[in-house]
């Protein structure tokens, strides 16, 4: 937080700025708390380009809080299509009968009322103090967080301390053009990469004070993180160790069908495949399926299985070893 004197020169450097620098959209030509509203909803996570026009056209079809009430659910929703994330038609149309059913048929000037309001948040409702009725408190979205914990405050905050600073830097009398500038900057000239040098807050900003902002010009542009797919995922223990012995089994077994590879020693005889490290005779059924036995010792091979004996004995290893003692895992 900016001390007194640097505060004043704080605000009134934003405020100088604002008229010019800030980007003439249809809704700051209102203060109708319905269309702020409606306007606020539609910009969380959709481009302003996009929204435009669907404000447009919502506006000339619902233009009142009764009138959004009164239309079918389903007109709502079809109405936002294009603009994503359904949910939010869904709440509007919800808060639109909401605020139909109040004594007044108006949306409320407080903070408390408006948040018990369906779908609307800290966010939305201190946007619509803010933007249409003139309250002085600070609107903290992505872009306007970024610029206040760069100007005012030097370094990252938590989320409830940046809204205290955030409330206390908007001048006395001036909330709704001061959140509207500090928005616009954000978007335009605060971004994740800021351009410091255009920046009206350059004298006064703690961040670049602090060095933020050549240390930021030095660094090379962000690349996007090449990345492998399903990196990030944090599988539980158990999952991972059950996966890796799952491919180290799957290695081995490849090995012993191939005969090729460390460990892959293993003397192919007929139907079955001698193994000495594993101690196991592979063989293989008619269909092809290859099964596993244990290695019998080998005066037991013609009693057991006087096939495999006949088969294999004359291409085993000349001299098979006796198994070791410690099975195959
Ligand atoms: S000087 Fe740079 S970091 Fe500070 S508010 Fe302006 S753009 Fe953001």
């Amino acid at each position: 937080m900016p001390a007194p004197p640097e505060l004043t020169d704080f605000r009134t450097a934003l405020l100088a700025w604002a008229p010019s620098g800030w980007r003439e959209l249809p809704w700051r030509r209102t203060r109708d708390p319905w269309t702020v509203l409606v306007s606020e909803l539609m910009l969380q996570q959709t481009q302003v380009g996009r929204v435009v026009p669907r404000w447009e056209a919502f506006m000339a079809r619902w233009p009142t809080v009764a009138a959004c009430a009164a239309a079918p659910q389903s007109e709502v929703v079809r109405a936002w299509s294009g603009l994503g994330y359904n949910r939010r038609a869904i709440n509007l149309h919800r808060c639109a009968i909401a605020v139909a059913a109040r004594p007044d048929g108006a949306l409320p000037a407080e903070l408390g009322a408006l948040m018990a309001l369906p779908g609307i948040g800290p966010y939305t409702a201190r946007a619509v103090l803010a933007f249409a009725f003139g309250r002085d408190v600070g609107v903290l979205d992505t872009n306007a967080a970024r610029v206040i914990t760069r100007a005012a405050v030097g370094r990252p905050v938590a989320r409830a301390a940046l809204q205290r600073v955030a409330d206390e830097v908007v001048p006395v009398g001036h909330g709704w053009e001061w959140n509207q500038a500090v928005l616009d900057l954000g978007a335009t000239v605060c971004a994740a990469r800021p351009a410091c040098a255009a920046c009206p807050l350059a004298a006064v900003c703690a961040w670049r004070r602090s060095g933020g902002g050549a240390r930021e010009a030095g660094r090379s542009p962000p690349s996007r993180p090449h990345r492998r797919r399903g990196a990030g995922l944090r599988l539980p223990r158990r999952r991972r160790t059950r996966d890796a012995d799952r491919r180290r089994r799957g290695r081995r077994r490849l090995r012993h069908r191939t005969g090729r590879g460390a460990g892959a020693e293993g003397a192919l005889v007929g139907r079955g495949h001698v193994h000495r490290s594993h101690s196991r005779i592979m063989g293989s059924t008619r269909s092809g399926r290859s099964t596993w036995r244990k290695w019998p010792t080998p005066g037991r091979i013609s009693a057991r299985d006087p096939g495999l004996r006949a088969s294999a004995a004359p291409r085993a290893v000349s001299a098979p070893r006796q198994p070791s003692s410690s099975p195959c895992r």
